[in-house]
This record gives C-alpha cells, sequence and structure tokens, in this order.
C-alpha cells in the first residue's frame, strides 16, 4: 500500500512519517519511507537544483515539469518495486503538494497541474492521503493579537499558505474515502494513533 502526507511547511509531516513507519514495522509490516521532492537519486538531484538559489527564479511550468519528471523516477524506480515486493511505501509529500505549490500556489491551475502528472504517475493512486491541515484562522489570529496590522495579516507568504492548505482540503473533499484530514495542532502521539489504525486495516501483514 502507498500512504502519503501532505501539508504545509511545519505540519509535522517527517515526524508523522518516522512515527508510522515505527508503528507498522511494530505491527510486522516491511516499510519503505521516502520523500518528495526526492526519493531517489535523480529526483532528489533535481530537487536540490529547483531548490538552489542561482537558479531563482525558476519559471511555475519549468519547477512543475521537473518535480513531475522527478516523481516519474520516483515511482518507476523506488514506489512501484517496493510495492511490488509487498511492502507498505510511506512518502512525505506526493503529487496533492505539486497540486497545491504549483497548480494553485504559483497559479498553473489545479487541474492542468493533476493532467501533467498523470503521465508521471502512470495511474498509481495513493491509497491513503493524509493531510496535516494547518488551521489558518488560528495563525491569523495569533498574529492579529500580536497587535500586526491588516495589510501584514493579508502578506503574501498569508495568503499563498492559505491557498495551499485550502487546495490540500479540496482534493480530499474530491476523493473522501482515501483522504484523512487531520488538525496539524493535534497532539503528535494522537495523529499517530489515528494514522496507524487506518493503515493497518488496508495493509495485510
Ligand atoms: O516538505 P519539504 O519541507 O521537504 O519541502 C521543501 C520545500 O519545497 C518546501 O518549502 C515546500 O513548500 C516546497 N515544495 C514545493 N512544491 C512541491 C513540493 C514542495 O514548492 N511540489
Amino acid at each position: 500500500a502507498l500512504i502519503v502526507f501532505e501539508g504545509g511547511d511545519g505540519a509535522g509531516k517527517s515526524t508523522q512519517v518516522q512515527a508510522l513507519a515505527r508503528a507498522l514495522r511494530a505491527a510486522g509490516r516491511t516499510v519503505t519511507c521516502t520523500r518528495e521532492p526526492g526519493g531517489t537519486p535523480l529526483a532528489e538531484a533535481v530537487r536540490a537544483l529547483v531548490l538552489d538559489p542561482c537558479h531563482t527564479p525558476v519559471s511555475a511550468q519549468t519547477e512543475a515539469l521537473l518535480f513531475a519528471s522527478a516523481r516519474a523516477d520516483h515511482v518507476t524506480r523506488l514506489i512501484r518495486p517496493a510495492l511490488q515486493r509487498g511492502e507498505v511505501v510511506v512518502s512525505d509529500r506526493f503529487v496533492d503538494s505539486s497540486a497545491a505549490y504549483q497548480g494553485t500556489g504559483r497559479g498553473l491551475g489545479v487541474d492542468s497541474v493533476l493532467a501533467l502528472n498523470e503521465w508521471a504517475l502512470q495511474g498509481l493512486v495513493p491509497d491513503l492521503t493524509v493531510v496535516l491541515d494547518v488551521d489558518q484562522d488560528t495563525a491569523e489570529s495569533r498574529r492579529a493579537r500580536r497587535g500586526l496590522p491588516e495589510d501584514r495579516m493579508e502578506s503574501e507568504a498569508g495568503a499563498f499558505h492559505r491557498a495551499v492548505n485550502a487546495t490540500f482540503r479540496e482534493l480530499a473533499a474530491r476523493s473522501p474515502e482515501r483522504y484523512l484530514v487531520l488538525d496539524a495542532a493535534l497532539p503528535a502521539e494522537q495523529i499517530t494513533r489515528t494514522v496507524a489504525e487506518r493503515a493497518l486495516a488496508l495493509t495485510a501483514p
């Protein structure tokens, strides 16, 4: 089974990937942990290229194509072979991050980015996508309590992250049967327990 974690920066995804892997291994599953952008040597090289400030600004189209090609390598060389060996693959980010960051954040459109990625995915759909939802209202009200002016609350960074989070929730609403949306502010152990319960039900030992 393929289980992926999605969410904005700082939602606690990497902690949850490791905690879920421990819970699944304790229950006898063989687990491969991975991440995007990255996961294979080629895809990690693409990640380093795109995040390298000497290539900034990377155009939205270039970024979407490079991340999609990195994903094709990740799917072909790491994810599919692991699934064929009967392992559980747990990924820190997957295609929904492209829909959110390149589709919504950088304005290419969610459906165009999903269409581009169909080619990279070759029919692969995660069995479970966990969205760790960072509550933007809480973030905003905290900024307001600190007395920041209205225009700062509507800063580009704030709007970008609100839009990214809204896209994760929108994708979850499109296919609720294969999503789990959890408040990232919940205690980490509670998130792990809830996800592990769903993941164990999905994966035979
Ligand atoms: O999840 P992680 O922190 O490793 O992501 C690295 C950076 O890449 C983050 O700042 C994230 O916002 C960005 N990213 C992106 N588009 C993606 C995936 C990640 O811009 N498709």
